[in-house]
């Protein structure tokens, strides 16, 4: 890994490195001794092995009378080690899971409001969206992994905790109601279904949801025009059954709905139309009670760019469209969800970033820092996983709330599009 070498090199480090249970220990001596310790572990508070989230985080001890130059670099070195450390990670839906019968997923994800704690209830899907990052499997989830699963979920999310249910697509699976009452009877009774929402245009489903806790509905609507959908979703004669599961969504009450729109190839001209579009049939939808909707703009991740780079758009060529949509949000009383997630587009493509940052500083472990160069080439291997940022995101005042983009976004399109806003 060039970057590490580098910048040892440059400032006459030596690196060794130590194991111990559960740990990778860096020490990095200089000629007057020890510089700092830098610690890669497993993040006990946030669980099992998480196939995109972080499956360990770094740690960096002393380097306090460091001078600021060197300080910088020991930020290098971590970008470095991330990098390796990128490389090694577990990927979703690794093409050697059998068919047969697969094992229950938990992960743990950065979400907009906090940690979620989400765990994956099927692989199958009723759509193909070319840059899902859960590639569809006929493999059934095991019953016996998702009970197991669910025990762990409820004692450490406790009574107040609100467990995320995703696939897949968790409304093809005729289980589901079944894994709402065992989790209930387990103690977890708040969820939130990230769903296609497709299932749910029949009458009767998004109520009995309901009354069995599901508190939030996280629906993936990409495009208010059929041969984008369908383009978008890799399926066929769907785009009115998810319209109507929208207009039910939008009509009861009792339940937030956040409408997940991924900021793709396909879409991205149409944003501010798809909010014109959203806020009709919100307004069309009489008798909406309590609850909530709103908007998140997702972006892409690395997986999913690795598997479908045609996907991908320029943030530079989408942001005066994610701007103009956001201005129609605003205008037509649509609320927009911080743009602080895992899965979040970074700040500064926004005229006011301030109003959609989030309140608290995002963890920063997955993140390096990276040159820009022509195309993103460079900035890192092929399959690396993680977040990067411009080095001059480092005097960003958003820098702390701002996860950049995914790596491979960065290698098929550079980082021009980051500006920073010291
Ligand atoms: S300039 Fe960098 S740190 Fe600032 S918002 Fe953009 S990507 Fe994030």
């Amino acid at each position: 890994m060039e970057p590490v070498r580098a910048v040892l090199d440059r400032e006459g480090w030596t690196l060794s490195s130590r194991t111990e249970a559960g740990k990778l220990r860096f020490v990095v001596d200089g000629a007057r001794g020890r510089v700092c310790e830098l610690i890669l572990e497993r993040p006990a508070a946030h669980g099992p092995v998480a196939s995109v989230a972080p499956s360990f985080r770094l740690r960096v001890r002393g380097g306090g009378r460091l001078n600021a130059d060197q300080k910088r670099a020991v930020a290098e070195l971590s970008s470095g080690l991330r990098l390796i450390l990128d490389s090694l990670r577990p990927r979703v839906g690794a093409r050697s899971r059998p068919e047969a019968e697969v094992r229950a997923q938990t992960e743990s994800h950065e979400g907009y409001q906090g940690f979620d704690l989400l765990l994956r209830t099927t692989l199958a899907c009723n759509q193909r969206c070319p840059f899902c990052c859960v590639p569809p499997s006929r493999g059934r989830v095991s019953a016996e992994s998702l009970e197991a699963e669910l025990s762990v979920l409820a004692r450490r999310l406790g009574p107040k905790g609100t467990l995320t249910l995703s696939g897949g697509e968790p409304l093809v699976d005729p289980g589901l109601t079944r894994l709402l009452e065992s989790a209930r009877g387990k103690g977890i009774s708040r969820f939130v279904l990230q769903t296609n929402a497709v299932g749910l245009d029949r009458p009767g489903v998004i109520e009995k949801l309901a009354s069995l806790g599901v508190r939030h509905f996280f629906v993936s609507f990409h495009s208010h025009r059929p041969g984008a959908y369908d383009r978008v979703t890799g399926s066929r004669g769907l785009y009115p059954r998810a319209v109507q599961a929208l207009k039910r969504l939008f009509s009861g009450s009792g339940y937030g709905v956040t409408c997940n729109v991924v900021v793709n190839a396909w879409n991205f001209r149409d944003l501010p139309g798809l909010m014109r579009f959203l806020a009709r049939l919100v307004r069309s939808c009489k008798g909406r009670g309590k609850g909530s909707v709103d908007v998140f703009f997702s972006m892409i991740n690395g997986v999913g760019l690795a598997k479908a780079p045609e996907s991908g758009v320029d943030l530079a060529a989408a942001a005066p469209l994610l701007r103009e949509a956001v201005a129609v949000c605003e205008k037509e009383g649509l609320k927009v969800q911080p743009f602080a997630a895992e899965a979040a587009m970074p700040l500064c493509l926004l005229s006011h970033p301030a109003k959609y940052a989030s309140r608290r500083p995002l963890g920063q472990d997955r993140v390096s820092y990276a040159e820009d160069t022509p195309g993103g080439r460079g900035i890192a291997a092929p399959g690396v996983i993680g977040r990067v940022k411009r080095l001059a995101c480092r005097e960003c005042r958003f820098d702390p709330r701002c996860l950049g983009v995914p790596v491979e976004y960065a290698r098929l399109f550079g980082l021009v599009a980051l500006e920073s806003r010291p």
